[in-house]
């Protein structure tokens, strides 16, 4: 990677995470010059990895598992890495028994007698038919006495204690997209995730992200905050940072939730039979994270992550999720009006949309970005 600080570069891109990273190779591809910069001293933003002390994949930033429908995205990255096939499981403590989550038959027989169970999972069926993913509010909404007693216990056992602690906020509060990630599924299926790739970059993200910079055309340099950046050359910006700290939060601060994660070794080699296991209930941690299970690594040690959402603070800690509220989105759309004046800035990314993007779709929308800037 270059430190060539004087370079004039058709592009600059702030912010060496996926969107900024594919971005980069697909400008450098048609011809641009391009210098990424981060203020962080690593690539990869909030999907970085590192190998840690016991010879373990970590990913600093919370478990990342890459999934997608969408093939021209999953052909772009195998240009850059090779897979391990991984199918996320997730499972969660409830009354102290391990069940599967998303929520499905296996959740219910082990959580209900096996009549009662019967009832609810025939009900479902013939409510919604096989194989389908209900979101618990619409569960709720239901009108059989049977499937109402099923929703509220999900809602009181899987959602809202859990909602509650990675949001500081009641469900109610939330806008429906995040409800409608909590679903049940009306079959045995066991996975997270049901689209067609699910994989893991074989050796770690930021290796796969490596592998995309390496092009004559792009120069990286990190330790570099934009805003220190004085007298700067370029022809176009693509800004993967937050939006409202490029104009010094003059409407006021998009609020975020954070998270804070406290790693710990064991001297075992394993600690839970799944990757994630979420707590749902009074814990002041959402979930436990065990890295090895994403790459299958035989190691006599394992290293496990605590997860405790919090506030955000400016200064303090690291923006995660955008809350997903009406009135944050009025105000996104405020700075989105200062950003149209602007001439030759691009606002990309989770920071830069002020949106939730899973990589796949942070990748796709890099993909229609370039399909209108560069045609
Ligand atoms: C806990 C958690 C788990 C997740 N798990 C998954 C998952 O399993 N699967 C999945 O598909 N997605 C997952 N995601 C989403 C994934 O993290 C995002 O899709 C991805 O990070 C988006 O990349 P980005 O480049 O838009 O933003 P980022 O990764 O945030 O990159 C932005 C970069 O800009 C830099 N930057 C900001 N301001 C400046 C500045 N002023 N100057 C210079 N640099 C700056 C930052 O340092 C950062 O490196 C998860 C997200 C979280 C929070």
């Amino acid at each position: 990677m270059n430190n060539n600080q004087h370079i004039t570069p058709d592009i600059l891109i702030v912010g060496a995470g996926i969107s900024g990273i594919a971005l980069a190779r697909l400008l450098a591809e048609k011809d641009y010059s391009v210098l990424v910069i981060d203020k962080r001293p690593h690539i990869g933003g909030n999907c970085y990895d590192y190998k840690d002390e016991n010879g373990i994949i970590i990913h600093k930033y919370g478990p990342h598992i890459f999934r997608t429908d969408n093939k021209e995205v999953w052909q772009f990255l195998s240009r850059f890495t090779e897979w391990q096939e991984y199918k996320h499981k997730v499972r969660a403590i409830i009354d102290s028994k391990e069940v599967p989550i998303p929520f499905n038959f296996t959740s219910i027989d082990i959580l209900f007698d096996a009549q009662k169970a019967k009832i609810f999972e025939e009900k479902l069926i013939s409510k919604y038919g096989e194989n389908k993913k209900i979101p618990i509010l619409k569960l709720k909404q239901s009108t059989d006495k049977d499937l109402q007693e099923l929703a509220a216990f999900v809602y009181e056992k899987v959602f809202y204690h859990y909602t509650l602690k990675q949001w500081g906020l009641k469900p109610e509060e939330l806008d429906g997209d995040a409800l409608a990630r909590v679903p049940v599924y009306t079959s045995y299926y066991d996975g997270y995730f049901t689209e067609k790739y699910q994989a893991i970059p074989k050796n770690g993200y930021t290796k796969m992200f490596e592998n995309i910079l390496k092009h004559p055309n792009i120069k990286v340099q990190l330790n570099t905050d934009f805003k220190d950046l004085k007298n700067i050359k370029y022809k176009n910006l693509f800004y993967s940072g937050p939006i409202d700290e490029y104009f010094d939060h003059k409407l006021g601060p998009l609020p975020y939730r954070s998270l804070n994660f406290e790693f710990k070794t064991l001297p075992q080699k394993q600690f839970q039979d799944v990757a994630v296991v979420n707590y749902t209930g009074q814990e002041p941690y959402t979930r436990i994270t065990e890295f090895k299970h994403f790459l299958n690594e035989e190691t006599s040690s394992t290293t496990i992550a605590y997860e405790y959402p919090s506030a955000f603070e400016l200064g303090k800690n690291e923006r995660y999720y955008p809350i997903p509220k009406q009135e944050n989105e009025q105000l996104y759309k405020r700075y989105l009006e200062l950003a149209g004046k602007e001439k030759n800035i691009y606002f990309i990314g989770r920071l830069g949309e002020y949106k939730y993007y899973s990589m796949h779709s942070a990748v796709a929308a890099i993909f229609e970005l370039v399909k209108k800037f560069a045609t």
